[in-house]
């Protein structure tokens, strides 16, 4: 964006930790953006107070009970307010250039979607949308010309180090992960942990969903299927690296031996910012990694016995059809009954792993079947967290 002529955008999912990222950056130079529409699920204090500093045109809650907070929250303002799960796809149908994507789960899939057929520039934080409907959104994207702009940090190293090469010229791509509050916890340990311990990542503060899928590394799961969709890279040649740090972001490794990576410290608003001023770079506030400060990089191989997510993503990636959907599922399921309190932490993998294994073999083609494998996958996560809970830690 230049000054002369501001970027419109709109934020879905702007109360949340990316939405609030973004916002940062433009308030860091207001003038380089209109903001046409922002988005939330619940909060209409937070959301009206967004919409106001923003000067957004339009402000829409997913959920309609809290339409009438909303609309007396932003009385008396030229902001316009809308609520329900058609208005959220009509916010991601208004004429902004760039929209950030930044809702939780497959609930962000239809929003997204619509921005895409809008062959608008779509900035991806929503990794759950490519998971869980991943081939459909690349073949929108391709028929609708839009541009998918990944926003989860490791994509976005990818994507920068990938810059200006051919893509027969790389042998893989490795993912670097945090290893998450429990990487060396004992299996015991684990069985035990609460959902506060699971949402206290070390490196990043992020939303509640995304931090417990750090600490089962379902999060590094699912990023190496948003990888296969992003770059078109078969499963076997994404290797994860845990690397305790977060400050290598991931790598590309080229045929000649020649690894690329991109480096900063562990703060989202510089992918994002990269997104935002995409194909410019733009000046931010973030702070620059001071190498000689840092005492060292450690890189060591996931243990597959405690993180038992990762190889179920991978086996998913590797069925294909609607396995990639039901994991997804089942994990948004299993993830907010943990948080609940009403399964152990080991029951998330547990009752990935049920699920997927009663619905092997299901195959997705469009819509319609995405979405009805993401309803039975719901139903029957449900059913395997109610024979779970109550037995204790599992
Ligand atoms: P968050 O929980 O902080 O925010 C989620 C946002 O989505 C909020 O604005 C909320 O109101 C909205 N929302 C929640 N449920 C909704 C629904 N059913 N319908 C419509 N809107 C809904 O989450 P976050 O940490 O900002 O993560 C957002 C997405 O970005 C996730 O897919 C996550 O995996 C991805 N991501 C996040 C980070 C990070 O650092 N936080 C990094 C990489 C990727
Ligand atoms: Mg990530």
């Amino acid at each position: 964006p230049s000054s002369d002529r501001p970027r419109s955008i709109t934020i879905l999912g702007a109360t949340g930790s990316i939405g609030r990222s973004t916002l940062a950056l433009v308030a860091e130079a207001p003038e380089l953006y209109r903001v046409e529409a922002v988005t939330a699920w619940q909060r209409a204090d937070e959301l009206a107070a967004v919409a106001r500093s923003c000067s957004a045109k339009l402000a829409v809650i997913g959920d309609e009970r809290c339409y009438p907070a909303l609309k007396e929250r932003l009385a008396g303002t030229r902001i316009e307010v809308a609520a329900g799960m058609d208005a959220l796809v009509e916010a991601a149908e208004r004429p902004a250039e760039w929209v950030m994507a930044a809702i939780v789960g497959a609930a962000g899939l239809r929003p997204t979607l619509a921005a895409v057929r809008r062959g608008a520039m779509v900035a991806l934080a929503n990794k759950e949308c490519l998971v869980c409907a991943g081939a459909l959104l690349m073949r929108e994207v391709a028929r609708h010309e839009a541009v998918l702009l990944p926003v989860d940090s490791e994509h976005n190293a990818i994507w920068q180090a990938l810059a200006g090469s051919e893509r027969s010229a790389v042998r893989r791509l490795i993912l670097t992960a945090s290893g998450g509050p429990f990487r060396r916890w004992s299996l015991e340990a684990m069985a035990k942990a609460t959902p506060e311990q699971a949402v206290s990542h070390p490196n990043w503060s992020m939303g509640a969903k995304i931090s417990v899928d750090s600490a089962t590394m379902m999060n590094k799961g699912l990023e190496i299927i948003e990888a296969h969709h992003l770059f078109g890279v078969p499963e076997e040649a994404i290797e994860v690296v845990v690397h305790p740090q977060s400050i290598v972001h991931s790598l590309v490794s080229f045929k000649d031996g020649s690894l690329l990576a991109q480096l900063g410290e562990p703060d989202m608003r510089i992918p994002i910012a990269y997104t935002l001023g995409w194909p410019a770079r733009l000046a931010t506030t973030a702070p620059e990694l001071d190498l000689c400060a840092r005492s060292g990089l450690d890189f060591e191989p996931p243990d597959l016995e405690r993180f038992p997510a990762l190889r179920l993503a991978r086996l998913a990636l590797r069925q294909g059809g609607a396995a990639p959907t039901i994991l997804n599922a089942a994990n948004e399921v299993a993830v907010a009954a943990f948080l609940a309190r009403r399964i152990g932490f080991l029951g998330i993998a547990r009752t990935v792993g049920q699920v997927l294994e009663r619905l092997a073999g299901a195959v997705v083609d469009d819509l319609d079947a995405v979405v009805a494998y993401d309803a039975e996958a719901r139903r029957m996560a449900a059913a395997v967290v109610a024979t779970i809970e109550g037995c204790g830690p599992s």
